[in-house]
């Protein structure tokens, strides 16, 4: 018997009307083509169809980690408190971490990573450095209490994902396994048909930390990307330190004037006041020292970065440690004027941060701290100090690659996966060691790494949605080939049978429309689902001993001789998964 997936059995409740529900394509073309279902926000039932696109993505990537000799196994998703304790992420993980406690009041957690659970096992398992490196992953579902879960699989609360961990001796081997799961990564995106790129996740400048995010490009992705077409260069906007464009308009120093500006509020209104463009005003963003072991707690922190540029907050934090944003809400607490901030008259003990960028500015148009004013050719140096200069801003498209100097271009894209030099974080604060080679006790070196495995699945209809539904990559369809017959019994039926159990002993997964629907219904599911391949057998076909072969992707259609159909798909199945073989080397060469 031949394994044929059978449509008239199959439950795959497919939706005519797009949900109202779906707030993005991947969301939509999931839930039309009866791939998954929502139970909650941000929790979903993967229906067979889903569920057999994610073994495939799952089997793809455990393909991958087994070749790098990264060993699997299964954590519990429920975890005891105490290890949240030792390494003191139960306070700082918040809210987002899904707390609950057993019968006896104890605290568990549901595990939105597994760094704690699986140092606690190494530690006490691993002694020596002879049992290093080690490297262990799993696929897993995880929990995160997600502040706005939306956009269906992208952004769940309970969700899919591969996470490795490894564990060194020294930096170096540290350095190798991290490269070796680059390298994995690059061939799981590749495998899955994804247009992706490695993206700088942290930059050296922003937390010296070594990591990178794989992105799938996407319009509606939510990561904003800036990369250069002329040195490898390519960053999260988040992270990137760019080099700034400025064109100063003001050369010459003039007198300070202080200009009333009534109801003006926002650069646009201030720039469009004073005639100059936003790019030649300078906003003022205020934070606070909030944190109790800083010297500077309860100081007020005054961030001011060109008009027509976004501050990052992540920046400003590493500007001044401890510090939070505040929004206007609470400026009458801190008594500081709405819309019209500014370096000059702060209140004592303002710590006043510019973007670096600004310096060749030879003055600022700026608030004037008091409500309704603003100074025009306000001089850093001579009409107020500057305490400190930093980069502070979002990079963005057009701004100077940080390498090689070329202006930048934009993309955005959705985070599939990201690898990440951990160091000693863990190992230190959970107290796993090993016996070094000189006979020391050190702490493991280590690294982490995940692939978001459901988010995966919906990345790839984002890149090969359409109008009617999906075109699968044939590594990630839920099946390679449909047998569309047009009939439901007779000679039709029969030969659809016969070509579909062909089909399927010739290696290839196969479905069979054995529904009493119209031709229309069948062919707008075959496209909706996005069956790669479509073989069509109707009556007239039947009679002249041909059948219609339909390539979703191309959308093109080939009459093949029923004798032939099954090698001819087979072949076309053959191409289609070589051309998904991964680019990136392998460890075997
Ligand atoms: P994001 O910045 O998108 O919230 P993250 O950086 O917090 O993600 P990681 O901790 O790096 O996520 O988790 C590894 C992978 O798990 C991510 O690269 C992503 O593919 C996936 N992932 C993370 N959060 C979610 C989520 N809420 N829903 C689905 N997949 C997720
Ligand atoms: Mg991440």
């Amino acid at each position: 018997m031949s394994n044929v997936v059978r449509m008239s059995a199959l439950y795959a409740p497919t939706l005519k009307e797009d949900p109202a529900e779906a707030d993005v394509t991947s969301h939509r073309v999931l839930l039309r083509s009866g791939m998954i279902r929502k139970t909650a926000a941000g929790v979903y039932s993967f229906l067979p169809l889903g569920w057999r696109s994610l073994r495939k993505i799952e089997q793809i990537v455990r393909e991958e980690m087994d070749a790098i000799g990264s060993q699997e196994m299964l954590m519990p998703a429920m975890q005891p408190a105490e290890l949240w304790l030792e390494s003191g992420r139960w306070d700082v993980y918040g809210p987002e971490l899904m707390r609950l406690k057993d019968r006896h009041g104890r605290d568990f957690c549901l595990g939105p990573t597994h760094e704690e659970l699986i140092t606690s096992l190494v530690r006490h398992d691993v002694r020596s450095y002879r049992e290093l490196p080690l490297s262990l992953y799993q696929i897993q579902v995880k929990f995160r209490d997600e502040i706005r879960p939306r956009f269906g699989l992208l952004r769940g609360r309970e969700f899919i994902m591969k996470d490795a961990y490894s564990f060194h001796a020294s930096q170096e081997s540290l350095q190798e396994t991290y490269e070796a799961m680059s390298r994995a990564y690059a061939r799981i995106c590749e495998r899955l048909g994804l247009d992706f790129r490695p993206v700088e996740a942290d930059s050296g400048q922003i937390g010296g930390k070594v990591t990178t995010e794989f992105m799938a490009l996407a319009d509606e992705g939510e990561a904003a990307l800036v990369y250069c077409e002329d040195c490898d260069f390519a960053a999260n906007a988040e992270a990137a330190s760019t080099v700034v464009p400025r064109h100063p308009a003001v050369t010459v120093a003039r007198p300070m004037e202080k200009v009333h500006t009534p109801d003006i509020h926002t650069i646009a209104e201030l720039a469009d006041f004073v005639g100059i463009s936003a790019h030649d005003t300078v906003k003022t963003m205020a934070g606070v020292v909030d944190d109790p072991a800083s010297p500077d707690h309860g100081r007020l922190a005054f961030f001011l970065v060109p008009g027509d540029r976004e501050l990052n907050p992540i920046k400003a934090g590493l500007a001044v440690a401890g510090v939070r944003l505040l929004d206007e809400a609470e400026f009458a607490t801190f008594d500081i004027p709405k819309g019209s901030l500014g370096p000059v008259n702060t209140k004592p003990g303002t710590i006043v941060v510019a973007e670096n960028a600004l310096r060749d500015e030879v003055s600022w148009g700026v608030g004037a701290n008091e409500d309704g004013y603003h100074f025009l050719h306000a001089m850093p140096g001579r009409d107020f100090e500057v305490g400190r200069w930093a980069d502070l801003v979002v990079a963005q498209a057009g701004d100077g690659c940080p390498v090689c100097g070329t202006p930048l271009l934009g993309a955005r894209g959705i985070e599939v996966s990201q690898v990440f030099q951990l160091g000693t974080k863990y190992s230190e604060s959970m107290g796993a060691t090993f016996t070094a080679e000189d006979g020391s006790e050190k702490p493991f070196l280590m690294g982490c790494y995940g692939v978001g495995v459901s988010r995966s699945l919906a990345a790839v209809i984002e890149q090969r949605a359409d109008e009617m539904g999906v075109a699968w990559p044939v590594t990630v369809a839920p099946l390679e080939v449909a047998v569309i017959p047009l009939a439901v019994d007779g000679e039709v039926a029969d030969t659809a049978e016969n070509l579909a159990i062909r089909l399927a002993e010739a290696g290839i997964e196969t479905v069979i429309d054995d529904r009493d629907e119209r031709a229309g219904v069948k062919f707008a599911d075959a496209d909706l689902i996005g069956w790669p391949y479509q073989v069509v057998v109707g009556k007239r076909g039947v009679a002249e001993g041909i059948a219609e072969v339909k390539d979703r992707a191309s959308g093109e259609r080939t009459s093949v001789a029923l004798t032939e159909v099954t090698e001819h798909v087979a072949a076309l199945v053959a191409s289609a998964r070589a051309a998904l073989a991964p680019k990136t080397a392998h460890p075997a060469g």
